[in-house]
């Protein structure tokens, strides 16, 4: 089934220190079968091959001291500008200081046909580099990791599973937590075979086949784990 919401391909460029952390759980995974099988595109650059002296230097001391070293702009830039057509691919920087990744994040990156992710390391880039290139910075989390690469494989997982025919069926996402179809809140309990593990048993009113019965109980449960994990998720707390 065609779904003209989304785009049916995406293509993404990393630019990265470490090329061998992609395709990485993006390979072997759905998103892995959807690699394979040219539903997304994807194109890792080692941002190393752009250094200019014998060092292969890609990062300096901050002017003004302080610890830790300093992705260089230059280096960086040509870097971006090798990927044809650069000046028209929004680019992503992974940071803690980005807007921080939700649903509705993921969500509006899977209409976009082509993306450039810019993962940093050490303590970060040279600013001029999103200044001058517009560099939109997403953070996944009030964090601190080492590099951007976990960050982006974060990203681009959230990213894949809107696409149709990353997941088995499209409808897999359309009830999940922070879905409309949940009111933005988180999921109801699931439950499986054996109906009766180590003394503890299955609701009741998930084996009676009544689909009324059973939409209010999840709907209750949603609510009830939203009110204990995430009140803020709330709307009337909005
Ligand atoms: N000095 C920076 C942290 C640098 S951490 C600061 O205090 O803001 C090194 C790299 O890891 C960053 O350049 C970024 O690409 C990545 N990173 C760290 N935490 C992240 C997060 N929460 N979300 C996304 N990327 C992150």
């Amino acid at each position: 089934m065609k779904n003209t919401k989304y785009n049916p391909t995406i293509k993404i460029h990393i630019l990265t220190l470490l090329p061998e952390a992609f395709p990485g759980y993006l390979g072997i995974s759905n998103a892995g079968k959807a690699l394979s099988s040219g539903i997304w595109d994807l194109n890792v650059i080692n941002i190393r091959d752009f250094a200019t002296d014998k060092y292969k230097t890609v990062d300096d001391t901050p002017y003004s001291g302080g610890a830790g070293m300093i992705l260089k702009c230059d280096i960086v830039g040509n870097a971006i500008e090798s990927i044809k057509n650069w000046d028209n691919i929004p680019i992503i920087y992974m940071s803690p200081r980005g807007s921080v990744l939700n649903q509705q994040i993921a969500k509006e990156f899977s209409t976009i046909k082509e993306i450039i992710i810019l993962c940093g390391h050490f303590e970060g880039i040279d600013q001029r580099l999103i200044d001058y290139y517009n560099i939109k910075e997403i953070s996944i989390g009030d964090y601190v990791l080492s590099g951007g690469e976990p960050a982006a494989i974060v990203f681009i997982d959230a990213i894949l599973r809107h696409i149709p025919g990353v997941l088995g069926k499209i409808e897999s996402v359309k009830e999940e937590s922070f879905e409309d179809s949940l009111n933005g809140m988180l999921e109801y309990p699931h439950y499986t075979r054996p109906a009766e593990w180590k003394g503890l048993t299955v609701p009741e009113v998930l084996k009676n086949g009544n689909h009324k019965e059973i939409s209010l109980w999840r709907k209750a449960e949603s609510l009830k784990i939203t009110q204990k994990n995430r009140p803020d998720l709330l709307k009337d707390s909005k």
